[in-house]
């Protein structure tokens, strides 16, 4: 009888169609979990691999970092997930890529998302045992330090909506000290990043502004539903009016002459010299959108200067975030359906239709979903 066997899409190079190849499915190694996945995210990181904007090495790769299923096998037991969670077989886990190396500079200050050696375990060649390295595929082998169990009370397809994102956001708040009640919070930009900053700041108490496109019905009514104070489309709104309805609605709620925050997640870098325009004088600028490099833009740095301004950079995040991420939706119970509906689900016959809608911003979270039935 042919061993078991499961499908991956493989990434060969820039632009070229992902492509479907088949491996045996084997027993895990000890200190790793051979997980059934259920749902993995396309992220915009990976339409930036695809399209050449990342650097990736040249061999077949299984790409994608933004996946959830369950664990069908453990290689040693007890085994218990990064944060200390003992697990079982059939357990729904979020994976993390992310390998910071424990001994740099930043790691030791426990900052391990801005490690200054990062790696991450899917960049390995596929034709190498054991083939399921990345998330566009039906099975992957993790390290359990990577897994981060789904709690009770937590819809694992709702958790796989924004498992990237959300704690991409979660991190940026941290390093820009937090996020309190009262505060007039703008976010720039209605992607994942940016729904998942509106539901994190309202349900903190913030007031929430948010500048953003309507190119996509269903993302709107996701981020209506999601009750922003005010929306602003960047499209038809002159910048002027973005400014004055900001340090307007500032002044009426006593916060000063601008936003407390300002969070870009758009990653156009046009958004950066505006957002710079709306922070109030010792507000704070995070910028964890901008994640490949689109050119330079000018800016006016006499306004970090005159508005003391704090600019605080993020990417990452670290395996605490997650667990923060899946906390905040245990807690808010009702945003669950919500999250649940950003997904769009594809076989993985159609993963180049799903990584197409994901470049186009057709899917609010285009992502490839395996076993859903099993
Ligand atoms: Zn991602
Ligand atoms: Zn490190």
């Amino acid at each position: 009888m042919r061993p078991h066997h499961g499908k991956v899409a493989l990434f060969t190079g820039k632009n070229k169609p992902l492509a479907l190849a088949e491996y045996p499915v084997a027993a895990p190694l000890a200190g790793q979990a051979l997980l059934k996945l259920t749902c993995s995210g396309i992220c915009g990181t990976d339409v930036h691999i695809h399209e050449g904007f990342l650097g990736m090495p040249e061999m077949p790769l299984v790409i994608g970092h933004e996946f959830s299923g369950t664990v069908e096998q453990m290689g040693s037991t007890p085994m218990r997930d990064g944060l200390g969670t003992t697990l079982a077989a059939g357990d729904p886990v979020i994976a993390c890529v992310a390998m910071p190396c424990g001994q740099c500079f930043n790691c030791k200050r426990g900052e391990t998302a801005s490690c200054l050696a990062f790696g991450v375990t899917y960049v390995k060649d596929a034709g190498e045992a054991p083939h399921f390295h990345g998330g566009l595929g039906e099975y992957l082998y993790s390290p359990a330090a990577n897994l981060v169990r789904v709690p009770d009370g937590v819809d694992p397809l709702a958790a796989a909506a924004f498992p990237c994102g959300g704690p991409t956001i979660i991190r940026a708040f941290a390093y820009g000290g937090g996020l309190e009640a009262g505060e007039l919070v703008v976010i720039q930009g209605n992607g994942a990043l940016g729904l998942f900053a509106l539901a994190w700041a309202k349900r903190q108490g913030a007031t929430v502004v948010v500048v953003g496109s309507e190119a996509n019905p269903e993302r709107t009514a996701l981020m209506r539903a999601l009750e922003p104070d005010s929306f602003l489309n960047y499209r038809t709104t002159p910048p002027e009016t973005v400014r004055k309805t900001v340090a307007d609605l500032a002044a009426r709620l006593g916060r000063g002459d601008g936003a407390d925050v300002v969070i870009e997640t758009s990653g156009n870098p046009q958004a950066f010299p505006e957002g710079l325009a709306l922070v109030r004088t010792r507000g704070r600028y995070l910028v964890p959108g901008q994640y490949s490099n689109r050119g330079p833009v000018a800016i006016e740095p006499q306004l970090v200067t005159f508005k003391a301004l704090r600019i605080i950079g993020a990417a990452q995040y670290q395996l605490a975030d997650i667990g923060t991420y899946l906390d905040f939706l245990r807690d808010h119970a009702d945003l669950q359906p919500l999250f649940r509906s950003a997904i769009k689900c594809y076989p993985i016959e159609a993963v180049n239709e799903a990584l197409a809608d994901a470049s186009r911003g057709v899917a609010i979270k285009a992502a490839i979903c395996c076993h859903m039935h099993t």
